[in-house]
Protein backbone atom coordinates (compact mmCIF):
# COMPACT_ATOMS: atom_id res chain seq x y z
CA UNK A 1 0.00 0.00 0.00
CA UNK A 2 2.72 2.34 1.03
CA UNK A 3 4.76 1.70 -2.10
CA UNK A 4 1.68 2.13 -4.30
CA UNK A 5 0.96 5.50 -2.74
CA UNK A 6 4.57 6.49 -3.24
CA UNK A 7 4.39 5.40 -6.86
CA UNK A 8 1.27 7.48 -7.44
CA UNK A 9 2.84 10.49 -5.76
CA UNK A 10 5.96 10.19 -7.90
CA UNK A 11 3.90 9.77 -11.05
CA UNK A 12 1.95 12.93 -10.23
CA UNK A 13 5.13 14.86 -9.54
CA UNK A 14 6.62 13.71 -12.84
CA UNK A 15 3.47 14.90 -14.59
CA UNK A 16 3.66 18.26 -12.85
CA UNK A 17 7.20 18.73 -14.06
CA UNK A 18 6.17 18.78 -17.70
CA UNK A 19 2.77 20.40 -17.29
CA UNK A 20 3.30 23.93 -16.11
CA UNK A 21 0.05 25.76 -15.46
CA UNK A 22 -3.31 24.28 -14.56
CA UNK A 23 -4.68 24.85 -18.07
CA UNK A 24 -2.43 22.28 -19.59
CA UNK A 25 -4.19 19.47 -17.77
CA UNK A 26 -7.22 20.15 -19.89
CA UNK A 27 -5.43 19.05 -23.03
CA UNK A 28 -4.95 15.59 -21.71
CA UNK A 29 -8.08 14.69 -19.80
CA UNK A 30 -11.02 13.21 -21.70
CA UNK A 31 -14.32 14.86 -20.87
CA UNK A 32 -16.87 12.49 -19.30
CA UNK A 33 -19.26 12.92 -22.24
CA UNK A 34 -16.52 11.84 -24.65
CA UNK A 35 -16.40 8.41 -23.09
CA UNK A 36 -19.90 7.61 -24.36
CA UNK A 37 -19.54 9.16 -27.77
CA UNK A 38 -18.60 6.63 -30.44
CA UNK A 39 -18.05 9.45 -32.97
CA UNK A 40 -15.08 10.78 -31.03
CA UNK A 41 -12.09 10.54 -33.28
CA UNK A 42 -8.76 12.25 -33.18
CA UNK A 43 -6.30 13.03 -34.57
CA UNK A 44 -8.12 14.77 -37.41
CA UNK A 45 -7.47 17.57 -39.88
CA UNK A 46 -9.89 19.50 -42.04
CA UNK A 47 -9.17 22.06 -44.77
CA UNK A 48 -11.22 24.36 -46.98
CA UNK A 49 -11.69 23.21 -50.58
CA UNK A 50 -10.18 20.07 -52.08
CA UNK A 51 -6.87 20.61 -50.36
CA UNK A 52 -6.28 16.87 -49.96
CA UNK A 53 -2.57 17.24 -50.61
CA UNK A 54 -2.46 19.63 -47.67
CA UNK A 55 -4.52 17.39 -45.37
CA UNK A 56 -2.34 14.43 -46.37
CA UNK A 57 0.83 16.31 -45.39
CA UNK A 58 -0.76 17.43 -42.13
CA UNK A 59 -2.24 13.99 -41.49
CA UNK A 60 1.16 12.33 -41.88
CA UNK A 61 2.51 14.53 -39.11
CA UNK A 62 -0.45 13.78 -36.86
CA UNK A 63 -0.27 10.04 -37.55
CA UNK A 64 3.35 10.06 -36.45
CA UNK A 65 2.30 11.61 -33.14
CA UNK A 66 3.24 15.16 -34.14
CA UNK A 67 1.85 18.46 -32.94
CA UNK A 68 -1.24 19.99 -34.53
CA UNK A 69 0.61 23.29 -34.98
CA UNK A 70 3.30 21.64 -37.12
CA UNK A 71 0.62 19.81 -39.07
CA UNK A 72 -1.39 22.90 -40.02
CA UNK A 73 1.73 24.84 -40.97
CA UNK A 74 2.91 21.97 -43.19
CA UNK A 75 -0.54 21.72 -44.77
CA UNK A 76 -0.74 25.43 -45.55
CA UNK A 77 2.74 25.35 -47.06
CA UNK A 78 1.59 22.75 -49.59
CA UNK A 79 -1.06 25.15 -50.96
CA UNK A 80 1.29 28.14 -50.79
CA UNK A 81 3.90 26.40 -52.93
CA UNK A 82 1.42 25.20 -55.57
CA UNK A 83 1.55 27.50 -58.64
CA UNK A 84 -1.82 26.11 -59.79
CA UNK A 85 -3.52 27.42 -56.70
CA UNK A 86 -4.33 30.92 -57.89
CA UNK A 87 -5.43 32.33 -54.59
CA UNK A 88 -2.65 31.29 -52.24
CA UNK A 89 1.06 32.14 -52.16
CA UNK A 90 3.11 31.47 -55.31
CA UNK A 91 0.85 31.71 -58.35
CA UNK A 92 -1.75 33.79 -56.50
CA UNK A 93 -3.63 36.35 -58.61
CA UNK A 94 -2.37 39.89 -58.03
CA UNK A 95 -4.11 43.08 -57.00
CA UNK A 96 -5.32 45.48 -59.69
CA UNK A 97 -1.81 46.94 -60.04
CA UNK A 98 -0.16 43.57 -60.57
CA UNK A 99 1.22 43.02 -57.03
CA UNK A 100 0.86 39.65 -55.34
CA UNK A 101 0.16 40.50 -51.70
CA UNK A 102 -0.32 37.79 -49.11
CA UNK A 103 -2.23 37.44 -45.85
CA UNK A 104 -1.84 34.58 -43.37
CA UNK A 105 -2.33 33.72 -39.73
CA UNK A 106 -1.77 30.85 -37.34
CA UNK A 107 -2.96 29.94 -33.83
CA UNK A 108 -1.78 27.26 -31.44
CA UNK A 109 -3.30 25.26 -28.58
CA UNK A 110 -2.31 27.87 -26.00
CA UNK A 111 -4.17 30.66 -27.78
CA UNK A 112 -0.97 32.17 -29.14
CA UNK A 113 -1.46 33.86 -32.49
CA UNK A 114 0.68 35.30 -35.28
CA UNK A 115 -0.23 37.00 -38.51
CA UNK A 116 1.15 38.78 -41.55
CA UNK A 117 -0.83 41.08 -43.79
CA UNK A 118 0.02 42.64 -47.12
CA UNK A 119 3.27 40.66 -47.31
CA UNK A 120 5.01 40.61 -50.68
CA UNK A 121 7.73 38.41 -52.22
CA UNK A 122 7.72 35.64 -49.62
CA UNK A 123 6.54 32.21 -50.70
CA UNK A 124 5.50 30.93 -47.28
CA UNK A 125 3.62 33.64 -45.37
CA UNK A 126 2.27 31.02 -42.95
CA UNK A 127 5.77 30.31 -41.70
CA UNK A 128 6.43 34.03 -41.29
CA UNK A 129 3.17 34.27 -39.29
CA UNK A 130 4.41 31.46 -37.07
CA UNK A 131 7.67 33.33 -36.46
CA UNK A 132 5.69 36.47 -35.60
CA UNK A 133 3.83 34.36 -33.03
CA UNK A 134 6.90 32.69 -31.61
CA UNK A 135 9.57 35.37 -31.87
CA UNK A 136 7.94 38.77 -31.46
CA UNK A 137 5.83 40.41 -28.77
CA UNK A 138 3.18 41.18 -31.44
CA UNK A 139 0.34 39.40 -33.21
CA UNK A 140 0.33 41.12 -36.61
CA UNK A 141 3.13 42.47 -38.80
CA UNK A 142 2.17 44.18 -42.01
CA UNK A 143 3.62 45.21 -45.39
CA UNK A 144 7.24 46.31 -45.49
CA UNK A 145 7.67 45.62 -41.77
CA UNK A 146 6.52 42.04 -42.27
CA UNK A 147 8.87 41.68 -45.24
CA UNK A 148 11.84 43.09 -43.30
CA UNK A 149 11.10 40.70 -40.45
CA UNK A 150 10.84 37.75 -42.85
CA UNK A 151 14.17 38.63 -44.46
CA UNK A 152 15.81 38.99 -41.04
CA UNK A 153 14.53 35.49 -40.24
CA UNK A 154 16.25 34.07 -43.32
CA UNK A 155 13.30 33.85 -45.72
CA UNK A 156 14.29 34.68 -49.28
CA UNK A 157 12.73 37.25 -51.58
CA UNK A 158 11.10 35.76 -54.67
CA UNK A 159 8.93 36.77 -57.56
CA UNK A 160 5.52 35.27 -56.85
CA UNK A 161 3.76 36.44 -60.01
CA UNK A 162 3.65 33.46 -62.37
CA UNK A 163 3.25 33.93 -66.15
CA UNK A 164 -0.23 32.50 -65.88
CA UNK A 165 -1.26 34.94 -63.15
CA UNK A 166 0.24 37.84 -65.14
CA UNK A 167 -1.76 36.81 -68.21
CA UNK A 168 -4.95 36.60 -66.15
CA UNK A 169 -4.26 40.09 -64.77
CA UNK A 170 -3.60 41.48 -68.26
CA UNK A 171 -6.87 39.98 -69.49
CA UNK A 172 -8.66 41.46 -66.46
CA UNK A 173 -7.25 44.94 -67.15
CA UNK A 174 -9.18 45.18 -70.43
CA UNK A 175 -12.42 45.72 -68.50
CA UNK A 176 -10.93 46.38 -65.04
CA UNK A 177 -14.12 45.30 -63.34
CA UNK A 178 -13.83 44.09 -59.72
CA UNK A 179 -16.26 41.23 -59.41
CA UNK A 180 -15.47 38.44 -56.93
CA UNK A 181 -16.06 35.08 -58.57
CA UNK A 182 -18.05 32.52 -56.58
CA UNK A 183 -16.08 29.29 -56.00
CA UNK A 184 -13.38 30.45 -58.42
CA UNK A 185 -12.02 27.15 -59.72
CA UNK A 186 -12.96 25.53 -56.43
CA UNK A 187 -9.56 25.92 -54.96
CA UNK A 188 -9.13 28.96 -52.94
CA UNK A 189 -7.75 30.29 -49.69
CA UNK A 190 -6.54 27.48 -47.49
CA UNK A 191 -7.94 27.38 -43.97
CA UNK A 192 -6.77 24.27 -42.15
CA UNK A 193 -7.45 23.14 -38.59
CA UNK A 194 -6.26 20.06 -36.74
CA UNK A 195 -6.50 18.16 -33.50
CA UNK A 196 -3.61 15.89 -32.64
CA UNK A 197 -3.36 12.67 -30.64
CA UNK A 198 -2.87 14.70 -27.48
CA UNK A 199 -5.98 16.73 -28.26
CA UNK A 200 -4.09 19.89 -29.03
CA UNK A 201 -5.95 22.10 -31.51
CA UNK A 202 -4.29 24.50 -33.95
CA UNK A 203 -5.20 26.30 -37.14
CA UNK A 204 -3.68 28.15 -40.09
CA UNK A 205 -5.10 30.29 -42.87
CA UNK A 206 -3.27 31.61 -45.94
CA UNK A 207 -4.34 33.53 -49.04
CA UNK A 208 -3.38 35.97 -51.73
CA UNK A 209 -6.79 37.55 -51.13
CA UNK A 210 -9.47 38.47 -53.61
CA UNK A 211 -8.15 38.60 -57.17
CA UNK A 212 -7.69 42.15 -58.51
CA UNK A 213 -8.45 43.76 -55.16
CA UNK A 214 -7.50 47.39 -54.50
CA UNK A 215 -3.89 47.97 -53.60
CA UNK A 216 -3.54 47.74 -49.81
CA UNK A 217 -6.67 45.65 -49.28
CA UNK A 218 -6.43 43.15 -46.43
CA UNK A 219 -9.10 40.48 -46.04
CA UNK A 220 -10.34 38.27 -43.23
CA UNK A 221 -7.74 35.54 -43.58
CA UNK A 222 -4.99 37.08 -41.40
CA UNK A 223 -7.42 38.44 -38.80
CA UNK A 224 -7.80 36.37 -35.65
CA UNK A 225 -11.50 35.78 -35.00
CA UNK A 226 -12.42 36.43 -38.64
CA UNK A 227 -10.48 34.06 -40.93
CA UNK A 228 -9.39 31.79 -38.10
CA UNK A 229 -10.04 31.17 -34.43
CA UNK A 230 -8.83 28.41 -32.12
CA UNK A 231 -9.74 27.78 -28.49
CA UNK A 232 -8.29 24.55 -27.20
CA UNK A 233 -11.05 24.16 -24.61
CA UNK A 234 -13.72 24.22 -27.29
CA UNK A 235 -12.72 23.90 -30.94
CA UNK A 236 -11.54 25.81 -33.98
CA UNK A 237 -12.98 27.33 -37.15
CA UNK A 238 -11.70 28.86 -40.37
CA UNK A 239 -13.17 30.68 -43.35
CA UNK A 240 -12.97 31.17 -47.08
CA UNK A 241 -14.82 33.43 -49.48
CA UNK A 242 -15.55 37.14 -49.51
CA UNK A 243 -13.47 38.34 -46.59
CA UNK A 244 -15.45 41.54 -46.05
CA UNK A 245 -18.51 39.51 -45.02
CA UNK A 246 -16.45 37.38 -42.65
CA UNK A 247 -14.76 40.44 -41.14
CA UNK A 248 -18.02 42.26 -40.49
CA UNK A 249 -19.47 39.29 -38.60
CA UNK A 250 -16.26 37.93 -36.98
CA UNK A 251 -17.41 34.56 -38.25
CA UNK A 252 -14.89 32.14 -36.77
CA UNK A 253 -15.05 33.73 -33.33
CA UNK A 254 -18.82 33.42 -33.49
CA UNK A 255 -18.56 29.73 -34.46
CA UNK A 256 -16.21 28.91 -31.58
CA UNK A 257 -18.46 30.77 -29.14
CA UNK A 258 -21.48 28.81 -30.38
CA UNK A 259 -19.54 25.57 -29.84
CA UNK A 260 -18.64 26.81 -26.35
CA UNK A 261 -22.36 27.10 -25.67
CA UNK A 262 -22.68 23.43 -26.58
CA UNK A 263 -23.53 23.56 -30.28
CA UNK A 264 -22.31 20.82 -32.59
CA UNK A 265 -19.77 22.24 -35.08
CA UNK A 266 -22.26 21.76 -37.92
CA UNK A 267 -24.90 23.80 -36.13
CA UNK A 268 -22.29 26.44 -35.23
CA UNK A 269 -21.14 27.00 -38.85
CA UNK A 270 -24.76 27.23 -39.98
CA UNK A 271 -25.45 29.94 -37.41
CA UNK A 272 -22.47 31.97 -38.67
CA UNK A 273 -23.58 31.68 -42.31
CA UNK A 274 -27.14 32.66 -41.40
CA UNK A 275 -25.79 35.67 -39.51
CA UNK A 276 -24.22 36.94 -42.75
CA UNK A 277 -27.50 36.42 -44.59
CA UNK A 278 -29.45 38.28 -41.87
CA UNK A 279 -27.10 41.23 -41.69
CA UNK A 280 -26.07 41.58 -45.33
CA UNK A 281 -28.83 39.95 -47.39
CA UNK A 282 -27.88 41.49 -50.73
CA UNK A 283 -24.18 40.63 -50.50
CA UNK A 284 -25.02 37.21 -49.09
CA UNK A 285 -27.08 36.46 -52.21
CA UNK A 286 -24.30 37.46 -54.58
CA UNK A 287 -21.17 36.15 -52.90
CA UNK A 288 -19.66 33.06 -51.39
CA UNK A 289 -18.50 32.41 -47.83
CA UNK A 290 -17.65 28.95 -46.54
CA UNK A 291 -16.83 27.90 -42.98
CA UNK A 292 -15.37 24.72 -41.54
CA UNK A 293 -15.10 23.84 -37.84
CA UNK A 294 -13.68 21.11 -35.68
CA UNK A 295 -14.37 20.62 -31.99
CA UNK A 296 -12.20 19.04 -29.33
CA UNK A 297 -14.06 15.76 -29.69
CA UNK A 298 -12.98 15.53 -33.35
CA UNK A 299 -16.46 16.32 -34.67
CA UNK A 300 -16.60 18.64 -37.67
CA UNK A 301 -18.97 20.94 -39.54
CA UNK A 302 -18.98 22.74 -42.92
CA UNK A 303 -21.47 25.13 -44.48
CA UNK A 304 -21.53 27.89 -47.08
CA UNK A 305 -23.75 30.56 -48.56
CA UNK A 306 -23.68 29.18 -52.11
CA UNK A 307 -23.54 25.58 -53.27
CA UNK A 308 -20.16 24.41 -54.55
CA UNK A 309 -18.06 24.68 -51.40
CA UNK A 310 -16.15 21.51 -50.54
CA UNK A 311 -13.60 20.49 -47.94
CA UNK A 312 -10.94 17.86 -47.30
CA UNK A 313 -11.01 15.74 -44.16
CA UNK A 314 -8.27 13.46 -42.86
CA UNK A 315 -9.64 11.26 -40.10
CA UNK A 316 -9.47 7.61 -39.11
CA UNK A 317 -6.61 7.08 -41.59
CA UNK A 318 -8.73 8.24 -44.55
CA UNK A 319 -8.20 11.39 -46.58
CA UNK A 320 -11.39 12.38 -48.37
CA UNK A 321 -13.17 15.32 -49.94
CA UNK A 322 -16.80 16.19 -49.16
CA UNK A 323 -19.37 18.61 -50.53
CA UNK A 324 -20.63 21.07 -47.92
CA UNK A 325 -24.31 21.88 -47.56
CA UNK A 326 -25.28 25.48 -48.35
CA UNK A 327 -27.84 28.09 -47.38
CA UNK A 328 -28.89 28.92 -50.94
CA UNK A 329 -29.77 26.09 -53.25
CA UNK A 330 -29.66 28.01 -56.54
N1 LIG B 1 -11.16 35.13 -47.71
C1 LIG B 1 -10.17 35.56 -48.63
C2 LIG B 1 -10.13 37.05 -48.66
O1 LIG B 1 -11.17 37.70 -48.59
C3 LIG B 1 -10.33 35.10 -50.03
C4 LIG B 1 -10.86 33.74 -50.25
O2 LIG B 1 -11.11 32.97 -49.35
O3 LIG B 1 -11.05 33.42 -51.42
O4 LIG B 1 -9.07 37.61 -48.81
Amino acid sequence: MHSRRLFLKNALLAGAAVLTGADRWRHWLPLPEDMNDSSVRWPAVIATWDNRKATAAAGAILSAGGRALDAVEAGARVAEADPNDTSVGYGGLPDRDGNVTLDACIMDEFGNAGSVTYLQHIKHPISVARRVMEKTPHVILSGDGALEFALSEGFSKENLLTDEARRAWEAWKIKSEYKPVINSERHDTIGIIAIDAQRRLSGACSTSGMAFKMRGRVGDSPIIGAGLFVDNEVGAATATGLGELVLKTLGTFLIVEEMRRGKHPQKAVEIAIRRIAQKYPKHARENQVGYIALDRRGRHGAFSLQPGFNYALFQGGQNRVFEAASLWKR
